[in-house]
């Protein structure tokens, strides 16, 4: 079994996965309740003792997927806006020390990729490019399975490429960059603020509840809906036109409401991508579903022990 842990701004959960790709047990407890990353990281390995004892099975190793920027190479959390107070946690050499085994970690959005192309959506793609749409927006980049890092290990943010330069203000410092125009909190901001008197929307409205108002017929709620398909079509185009991948996967908390806006992103993407391949590409939703960032989690670290096994085999 690998122990999985997968760290979000709003929840972290820990859980076994068989080496097959099913998470065989899970717990989870919400960031806010352990500010301190030390504190964190003895609740994260006090959990993953009680599975490993309910199952009475011994660990292999530890994944850990974390919502970035994250130093895969150190095992260490950067500046993190999502968790103020984990800046330098070395995460991964603290996993270690608690539980005894190795531990790999990589930034949250490259764990889900790693598992879709295993388990997932991504099979048989050799130019996987997935994207992640909740919160925030993340996109990964597989090449032959393996993650694309930039310069010094960097993992590259393209869900903060700038779609409208003078589109609202990001904490990544750009203006109308993909994030802040088209995630969960975007879409629902945009409806918070353009619905007057009559039809006001209370301003802790989420993404979720505009779906459903779009879905029952609300003016500004399907207004928004369209403008996320527009938004999410022109990131789409913007990454098949750099990259041309063979296979485009989109997951996340708002991919589960996709049958609202996706077809329309596709076509806008589709009209915006004349000069390469469009239709060589496979464009779907993830396949993982709520599963994927703790089978991400263990996939790090299995890829971790490949890839040392493959070094070891050629020297
Ligand atoms: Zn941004």
């Amino acid at each position: 079994m690998t122990g999985a842990i997968d760290i979000g701004g709003t929840k972290i959960a820990v859980g076994l996965v068989a080496p097959e790709g099913r998470v065989i047990i899970c717990k989870s407890f919400s960031t806010h309740e352990e500010p301190s990353p030390t504190c964190a990281a003895r609740r994260i390995a006090e959990l993953l003792d009680r599975c490993r004892s309910e199952l009475a099975t011994p660990l292999d190793g530890i994944g850990i997927g974390c919502t970035g920027p994250v130093d895969p190479i150190t095992g260490t959390v950067e500046d993190v806006d999502l968790l103020p107070g984990w800046n330098g946690f070395r995460l991964v050499d603290e996993m270690q020390h608690l539980l005894g085994v190795s531990a790999a970690m990589e930034n949250d959005a490259d764990a889900a990729a790693l598992a879709e192309a295993q388990w997932g959506g991504g099979r048989g793609s050799t130019r996987f490019l997935y994207v992640t749409v909740g919160t925030g927006i993340g996109v990964s980049l597989l090449l032959d399975g393996i993650i694309y890092r930039g310069a010094g290990g960097a993992h590259p943010e393209a869900g903060h490429q700038t779609i409208d330069a003078s589109g609202p203000v990001c904490y990544c410092g750009a203006t109308g960059c993909w994030e802040v125009l088209a995630s969960g909190p975007a879409m629902a901001r945009w409806a918070i603020e353009n619905t007057y008197k009559d039809d006001s929307l209370p301003l802790e409205t989420s993404a979720r509840e505009v779906c459903r108002l779009a879905r029952s017929g609300h003016p500004v709620a399907k207004l928004a809906i369209a403008r996320e398909a527009h938004y999410l079509g022109v990131g789409i185009a913007n990454l098949i036109g750099m990259f041309c991948p063979d296979c485009l996967v989109l997951g996340g908390g708002l991919m589960e409401e996709s049958e609202l806006f996706l077809d329309e992103a596709c076509r806008v993407a589709s009209s915006r991508c004349k000069l390469v391949p469009f239709g060589a590409v496979r464009i779907g939703k993830a396949a993982l579903g709520s599963e994927a960032p703790l089978l991400g989690a263990a996939r790090v670290w299995q890829m971790r022990q490949e890839g040392i096994t493959k070094a070891m085999s050629c020297s």
